[in-house]
């Protein structure tokens, strides 16, 4: 194997990435019928990596898809994946590592491989295009179109299927091309984007959507325990646009955002305008503690 070369692991080896050919009848790719879980490095270092990986077995069993190996080898294969290929980032950078886990093939002939598909890959985080929304805050819009209701399709689950998220970010992005969609419910309630969970804090408050009613992030709840340990109220709670346009400070967490401010919501700015807000700047420096890093810092590092 070229050292030099990305590699990934694929249904049970580690291999080049250019080497990995997913079947055209994957179920994965025809149906959206996996599941995944992403977690980022820190200096080199995966992050909470059992919390996704935990995540991920909760995603597989609601989709009733048996990986074939137990939650510690499939942490020991991800530490491997990215113990290989961190150091062939340019310096002073991190990455996801993800995994993938399709149902495979519907076998029908003596060449199909039965069985689920399994991959962990990992890639760059795209820190100068994201580097402006630490000094800028994020702009989000609220879409037209809204979240899926959990009966239908659970939240909870990361799942393969995020077209009703795509849907989102199309519309928001017509209108705003460096907007973020944030989706919300049915009865107006805000949910969480393609990739991200909303925070607003309300007169030092600092709530959040429940989690029924969108993926619980990894961060979201790192978060709700950092704000707790700052002595600062959380909520979980049901939020529509009033309380955004109201609210004095807005963020979006994910596990490569971390902590990001928000600016403005549907145009309204949020708060006095000014990113981050007092709140929101003491989380981002307690994640940045728990870390390890100043991974603010490191984004705006980024910037031209
Ligand atoms: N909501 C959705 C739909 C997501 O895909 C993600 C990203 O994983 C999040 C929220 C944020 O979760 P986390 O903090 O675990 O990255």
């Amino acid at each position: 194997m070229d050292a030099n070369e990305t590699i990934v692991f694929f249904n049970g080896e580690l291999r080049p990435e250019s080497q990995v050919g997913i079947s055209i009848r994957d179920r994965g790719y025809l149906l959206g019928d996996a599941v995944f879980d992403a977690t980022r490095t820190f200096n080199g270092a995966p992050f909470k990596l059992r919390e996704h990986i935990h995540r991920l077995y909760d995603s597989l069993r609601y989709l009733r898809i048996d990986p074939g190996m137990d939650m510690d080898e499939m942490e020991r294969w991800s530490l491997e994946v990215v113990k290989h290929n961190h150091p062939l980032l340019p310096s002073g950078q991190d990455m996801w590592v993800m995994q993938r886990i399709s149902r495979g093939v519907d076998a029908t002939g003596p060449n199909d491989r039965p069985g689920p598909t399994v991959l962990i890959e990992s890639h760059a985080i795209p820190f100068a295009r994201r580097a402006p929304l630490y000094r800028d805050g994020v702009r989000v819009i609220t879409p037209s179109v809204p979240r899926i209701p959990p009966r239908f399709q659970s939240p909870r689950a990361k799942t393969h299927n995020y077209l009703n998220l795509v849907l989102g970010d199309l519309e928001a992005q017509a209108t705003d091309p460096d907007s973020w969609a944030v989706l919300l419910d049915e009865s107006g309630n805000l949910t969480e984007g393609r990739g991200s969970n909303i925070f607003l804090v309300k007169d030092g408050e600092v709530c959040t959507p429940r989690g029924q009613f969108v993926l619980e992030g990894i961060t979201r709840g790192i978060v709700l325990d950092l704000a707790t340990g700052l002595d600062l109220p959380v909520a979980e709670k049901d939020l529509d646009l009033f309380d955004a346009y109201t609210a004095d400070e807005a963020f979006l967490t994910s596990t490569s955002l971390c902590i990001c401010p928000v600016s403005a919501v549907n145009g309204a700015t949020v708060g006095n305008g000014k990113v981050p807000g007092p709140v929101t700047q003491r989380l981002m420096s307690a994640f940045s503690d728990l870390a390890g890093m100043d991974y603010v810092a490191q984004y705006l590092s980024h910037l031209p």
